[in-house]
């Protein structure tokens, strides 16, 4: 049976981010990444806005807002270095009415206190950079930017491989057994063993700590976050990203105008509640995934916490006009004709036993593994500095 010194489970950014870095701080360890889909990047990091985000929202001092910002700008030099897309092209928060212009203050000191630069444009000087922009006022934000994601995994999977390291993909994990000496990993076609794991799963994040027996506190709950694309007569209609400005009291940001590195604009995402954990279709849906969720107390009552603003999603979901509301509150141009199909992402959220939303990165260990446990947005943008935390936590808790 094959042995490796490090077997890495998930082909997403942020495992492919980490097997190239420990692969780089340890030339003479055998490291494996396993896959489970036939190609890399193939769910939240080849299915998400492509932004990299400066770190507006976060809580000054949390993992998010460190990572974020130091991810930053390490994705721009490693696009610079590699000759990957990228544009800086920055970000306004657009308020939109006088209670959002006092949100919009209460985010411009959390910019200050991250050490974030921003600048606050009047509503005469929003129409001038964005003349098909209406709000009472916004927020620049020059920092943030855009990427692809799936190029830049793709170029650390070959900086991984040139460096001695393998991957296999289309091989899911079915059975892992950690004993005081190895991991035994059962695949689909064969079966091997390591001295260490690193677990970087996505949407399979808890249930493969599970496998490991890690007792857990939370669940993955999928949330879905459906697009829309402009026709290309309309890709000119914005030079910036255009952000709402969040209910501090709701989960997620609020369908954004976004502009994609191959020059189209999307509108969204919005965010609901989705019945299978890898399943893009409108009406999938997962037993075992619904199971888990129907069955977990944090799910009713993440459920009861949100439930007017999760039916106002699901409404718009469906009812076109709805969704078109939601950004035709800044951008009163567009109209239904403009919202042509995109795909649909899904986000892992870990959701507590009593219902809260895990905001910060999560991650948890067993005497040889390592789990990222929670890793959503802008864990693309802090793949690296993610990985670069758990290569520290691999040499420390391995010995290595
Ligand atoms: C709609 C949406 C918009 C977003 N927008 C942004 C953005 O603009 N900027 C930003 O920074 N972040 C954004 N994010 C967040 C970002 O995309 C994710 O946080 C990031 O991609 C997470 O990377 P990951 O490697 O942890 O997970 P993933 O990319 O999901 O990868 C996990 C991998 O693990 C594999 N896997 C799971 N179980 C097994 C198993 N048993 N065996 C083998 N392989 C397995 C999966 O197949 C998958 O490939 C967005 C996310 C979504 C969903």
């Amino acid at each position: 049976m094959k042995h490796y010194d490090i077997v890495l489970i998930g082909g997403g950014i942020v495992g492919v981010a980490t097997a190239w870095q420990l692969k780089q701080r340890h030339p003479g360890a055998s490291v494996l990444l396993v896959e489970k889909e036939p190609v890399l990047a193939l769910h939240q990091t080849g299915r998400n806005s492509g932004v990299i985000h400066a770190g507006v929202y976060y809580q000054p001092g949390s993992l998010k807002a460190d990572f974020c910002k130091r991810g930053a700008a390490w994705t721009l030099a490693f696009c610079r270095e590699h000759g990957l897309p990228f544009d800086q092209c920055g970000k306004l928060l657009v308020a939109t009415d006088d209670l959002e212009y006092d949100r919009m203050a209460a985010l411009e000191e959390r910019c200050r206190q991250n050490g974030i630069h921003t600048e606050r444009l009047t509503a005469v000087e929003l129409t001038r950079r964005e003349p098909h922009i209406a709000g009472a006022g916004a927020l620049f934000v020059a920092a943030t930017g855009i990427t692809d994601y799936t190029r830049i995994t793709a170029r650390m999977a070959a900086l991984f491989e040139a460096s001695g390291g393998a991957i296999l993909t289309g091989q899911s994990f079915r059975e892992l057994d950690e004993s005081a000496l190895e991991i035994h990993i059962g695949l689909e076609l064969t079966s091997l063993t390591a001295s260490f794991l690193v677990a970087c799963g996505g949407l399979m994040a808890d249930r493969l700590a599970r496998m490991m027996h890690i007792p857990l506190d939370f669940q993955i709950i999928p949330f879905r976050g459906e697009y829309y694309r402009l026709p290309p007569e309309r890709n000119r209609i914005v030079n910036h990203l255009i952000y709402p400005i969040p209910d501090p009291d709701l989960p997620f940001l609020g369908v954004h105008l976004t502009r994609m590195i191959d020059g189209s604009v999307t509108v969204g995402p919005n965010a609901v509640l989705g019945w299978k954990r890898e399943g893009y279709g409108r009406f999938n849906l997962c037993l075992e995934d619904c199971l888990g969720m129907l069955t977990y107390p944090g799910f009713w009552r993440v459920i009861g916490a949100n439930l007017k603003s999760g039916l106002a999603e699901f409404r718009d979901s469906l009812y076109r006009p709805g969704y078109l509301a939601r950004i035709r509150k800044y951008c009163p141009s567009l109209s239904i004709s403009d919202l042509r199909p995109y795909p649909v992402g899904i986000r892992a959220q870990a959701v507590t036993r009593r219902g809260e939303l895990v905001h910060d990165f999560l991650f948890a260990a067993s005497e040889r593994s390592l789990h990222v446990c929670n890793a959503p947005s802008p864990a693309a943008t802090s793949a690296m500095p993610i990985a670069d935390y758990l290569c520290d936590k691999a040499t420390e808790q391995f010995s290595l």
